[in-house]
């Protein structure tokens, strides 16, 4: 479904943020992508979401270079999960979560509908928080969402960095288990950005490692990478996560 092809990303200031980096992400899998802070994982997701070009290098979604479509149709296909959130200040929760819905002109009825279902479904109820502006909320619940107005229009794909960051464990485990169901109901094909280990063996089919200067270590099942991990830097980032 998404194909990476060489990319590499250096920004102005001579930073390389990913280098050389191919890698393909299979219809309907939950690809976890982790490394160390810094090593490219978020660049790694804007790119692939148009948000930053990268220097060389293709990236396909469906076979079709993203650098062609349109941003707008890829917003429609791609759910993003912003890192620390992102959500509009001046927007209320309900405005948020409608904002690619606003895009592609849904009327108020289905907009209405959808933001409480998804609002349900993260366990804020519209009663209480459909009203609310970001700065009302907690750091969890705004993370909460974040995760909700990616899923607004069932994007066939979504991109998720970070998502369950701000929560409390006990909370944070609820959060994994809803995504695993949707997920598995739905059949989204999920690159989900994580700094925590055990958190992207439980959630991913696969697991793709990053080291500083966002080079591929590895990309294996949990089982493998946690067992034979390719290289001192894999053993390093799976020690430092566990
Ligand atoms: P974290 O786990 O801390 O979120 P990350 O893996 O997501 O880290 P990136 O945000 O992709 O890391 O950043 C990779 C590298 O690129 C870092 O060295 C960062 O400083 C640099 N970088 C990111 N965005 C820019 C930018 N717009 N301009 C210059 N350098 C940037
Ligand atoms: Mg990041």
């Amino acid at each position: 479904v998404i194909e990476l092809d060489t990319v590499r990303k250096e920004f102005g200031s001579g930073t390389v943020a990913v280098e050389g980096l191919s890698l393909s992400v299979r219809e309907h899998e939950v690809l976890a992508l982790v490394g160390p802070s810094g090593c490219g994982k978020s660049t790694t997701l804007r790119m692939v979401n148009r948000l930053v070009e990268p220097t060389s290098g293709r990236i396909l979604l469906d076979g079709e270079d993203v650098t062609n479509s349109n941003p707008v149709a890829l917003r429609r296909r791609i759910g993003y999960v912003i890192q620390n959130v992102g959500l509009f200040p001046h927007r209320t929760v309900e405005a948020n979560i409608a904002t690619v819905p606003g895009l592609l002109g849904w009327d108020r009825r289905r907009t209405r509908a959808r933001v409480a279902e998804l609002l349900d479904l993260v366990g804020l109820p519209a009663a209480t928080y459909a009203k609310r502006y970001p700065h009302e909320l907690s750091g969890g619940e705004r993370q909460r969402i974040g995760v909700a107005r990616a899923l607004a229009t069932d994007p066939p794909v979504l991109l998720m960095d970070e998502p369950f960051g701000a929560v409390d464990p006990e909370f944070r485990r609820h959060l994994q288990t809803e995504f695993q169901r949707i997920q598995q109901e739905t059949g989204t094909t999920v690159i989900l950005v994580t700094h925590d280990i055990d958190e992207a063996a439980r959630l991913g089919d696969r697991i793709a490692v990053l080291s500083r200067g966002g080079k591929l270590e590895q990309v294996a099942s949990p089982l493998a990478v946690l067992a034979h991990p390719a290289s001192e830097r894999v053993r390093d980032f799976i020690g430092d996560g566990a």
